[in-house]
């Protein structure tokens, strides 16, 4: 047992099983034990690698689209430049480097970052090192005012509860114990209100998860953009509307059981972009998209991009940047699988990459 899974065996011994929700929380977070809160995940030598680490085309071109959304929007000066979950802080570096191209824009922004790992603060705190950066706990703590956001893997990350759809209601799916042992168990049936809509959709067996987080997030972020104006680039994995469990824990690369490890593997669920717009829309903004990932780099111009780099590169390092490009487009690589929403204010244009309906 890891030290986590020791002090959660106690818990639950002492206050019966918890949610999914409450373990995804201390898993990732807990101070002491939780995986983001004591490490830096990313890269090869970790457990998972993300977009911007692929490629700095990834960054260059989200920059470049906050960066021309300000400029349609009449360039609003200062304005909160935010990205919560930011990683080691790449996608920021490559964000801000590529939106010198934007006169004024660096000028306008006061970067903050949402992370709530001290680890990684961190990471980001040199990686923006010449950068004048604020941190934050919490999205709700960034200062009111035009809001210019981007996420990448940020949603995925925040915990989810399964339900199990029963003739009689719904059984939460919860973490209890059997032989001093953490295992899944179901709740009673109940009847679930915010699940209410999903009765005509499902059969029973089927998994539904709920995102309270997620959509809480959702709301505040469009909420701002619809008071004050401004746009969110979300990016993530997952589809639109959840359907089965789509819980996973990865550690080295490779899946895990979630209950095997916790605090040393990396559990994420499946966003679902239909709670996320529900949400959105529900505070005041104007949802875009979803589009694919392969397609919305299309669209903001990563061929001709890659074509800059490419000419400056050759033998191995040529491959990699090729196989990088395919990997963050490809319908089989990231290209599909990875979406994008673009929230913005009702009666103002969508974001680039945003305009061209969903395909
Ligand atoms: N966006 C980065 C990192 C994705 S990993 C990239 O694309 O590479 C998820 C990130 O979200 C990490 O930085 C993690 O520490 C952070 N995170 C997870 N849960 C969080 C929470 N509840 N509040 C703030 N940050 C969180």
């Amino acid at each position: 047992m890891t030290p986590l899974a020791r002090i959660l065996a106690r818990r639950i011994a002492a206050t019966g099983p918890m949610t999914l929700a409450e373990f995804m929380a201390e898993c990732l977070l807990h101070p002491a034990h939780g995986y983001y809160a004591t490490r830096d995940p990313l890269g090869a030598a970790g457990d998972f690698t993300t977009a911007p680490e692929i490629s700095q085309m990834f960054g260059e071109l989200l920059g470049l689209a906050l960066a021309q959304a300000w400029a349609d929007r009449g360039r609003p000066a200062p304005f909160v430049l935010a990205e919560p979950g930011p990683g080691r802080g790449t996608l920021m570096a490559d964000a801000l480097r590529a939106a010198r191209a934007m006169p004024g824009f660096l000028e306008a922004a006061r970067v903050h970052l949402v992370e709530a790992s001290p680890t990684l603060r961190a990471r980001q705190r040199a990686t923006l090192a010449g950068h004048a950066v604020t941190w934050a706990d919490s999205l709700g703590a960034l200062p009111e005012g035009p809001l210019f956001l981007v996420a990448n893997e940020f949603f995925d990350a925040l915990p989810i509860r399964q339900f199990v759809r029963d003739p009689a209601g719904w059984r939460e799916r919860v973490v209890g114990l059997r032989d001093g042992q953490l295992a899944f168990g179901l709740a009673p049936p109940l009847p679930v209100a915010a699940l209410a809509h999903r009765l005509a959709d499902t059969a029973p067996g089927e998994v539904v998860e709920l995102g309270a987080a997620a959509e809480a997030l959702a709301a505040l972020i469009g909420g701002r953009i619809a008071r004050h104006g401004g746009v969110a680039l979300i990016v993530d994995y997952g589809g639109w509307r959840s359907r089965g469990d789509t819980l996973q824990a990865v550690r080295a690369h490779a899946p895990a059981d979630p209950l095997e490890a916790p605090g040393e593997a990396d559990l994420t669920a499946h966003v679902d972009f239909e709670a996320l717009a529900r949400a959105a829309a529900g505070a005041g903004a104007a949802v875009a998209g979803p589009v694919a990932q392969g397609v919305l780099l299309d669209r903001l111009g990563i061929a001709a991009r890659a074509r800059v780099l490419a000419a400056r590169l050759s033998g191995d390092r040529l491959g990699a940047h090729l196989a990088a490009l395919r990997r963050l487009t490809h319908p089989d690589e990231m290209g599909r699988l990875f979406r994008a929403i673009g929230l913005h204010a009702p009666g103002t244009p969508p974001p680039p990459g945003f305009d061209g309906g969903a395909p």
